[in-house]
């Protein structure tokens, strides 16, 4: 199993897995003409892709789900909230309302949901797995539940949102509303947040931690490299980063 990055950050995100038999990729931030340049750095075409999973309406996940489905015949899986708030999203693409704590099948990969909190109608992030390893993804969460421990406990790999710094975020430009929107329970995870996070599924395995969907005004890739890297007691390089334009490579699982 192996897994990279279209891209990750506010004006896009889609993250692609791959097993023996079947590509998903999770969520769809991109238009068809952006999708199959970024496809294509990876070496995979989009026919090759069986299924997206969709983690929640917000355009920077689901902005290209339905031209892509219907244009590159991928078939869709999300939650009945997300389908009935993503405006268009259902509109002749094949999809398939998953329930936000059960698992499905995509081929050879199961896919397990979770809930996560997030200003979205019904937000999930996703466990995938081939059987042999786990890869555990997280972009959108304004805080860290109990459950959410638990999904991404004994995971091999991890894609852990580092939205902001807390002070990068309260001495930058954005407007009060916003700050707060973002910082708040609701909102996206700051780099102490995920570190704290990783400080309770860490585990000797652990092969990947890479961290995503950076905010470019109110972070740093260094910032968020230094957090994570802190709990694991590693070289700061060793932790990934998501990047808005190139994602990441391959990475095996
Ligand atoms: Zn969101
Ligand atoms: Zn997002």
């Amino acid at each position: 199993m192996r897994f990279a990055s279209l891209g990750s950050g506010s004006r896009g995100n889609a993250l692609l897995v791959e097993s023996a038999t079947t590509r998903v990729l999770i969520d769809a931030g991109f238009g068809p003409r952006e999708i199959l340049r970024r496809l294509e750095r990876l070496g995979v075409d989009a026919g090759e892709v069986d299924a997206v999973l969709v983690t929640h309406e917000h355009s920077d996940h689901i902005g290209g789900v339905a031209a892509c489905a219907r244009r590159f015949g991928w078939s869709v899986l999300l939650t009945h909230g997300t389908l009935a708030a993503g405006r268009g999203a259902d509109a002749g693409m094949a999809a398939t309302v998953i329930d936000s704590h059960d698992a499905v099948s995509v081929g050879d990969l199961c896919v397990q949901p979770f809930p996560v909190p997030h200003d979205a109608r019904e937000p999930v992030q996703f466990v995938v797995t081939d059987g042999a390893r786990r890869l555990g993804v997280l972009t959108d969460a304004g805080h860290v539940t109990p459950h959410m421990v638990a999904m991404l406990a004994s995971c091999d790999g991890l894609v852990l949102e580092c939205n902001h710094d807390l002070r990068m975020l309260a001495q930058g430009s954005y407007p009060q509303m916003l700050k707060h929107r973002i910082g708040g329970l609701w909102g996206h995870l700051d780099n102490e947040a995920a570190a704290s996070l990783l400080a309770q599924v860490r585990h000797a395995g652990l092969r990947h931690v890479v961290a995503a969907h950076l905010s470019e005004e109110n972070n740093s890739p260094d910032l968020a490299r230094r957090a994570l890297s802190a709990v694991l007691g590693c070289e700061s390089d060793w932790i990934g980063i998501a990047t808005q334009e190139q994602g990441f490579a391959w990475r095996d699982l």
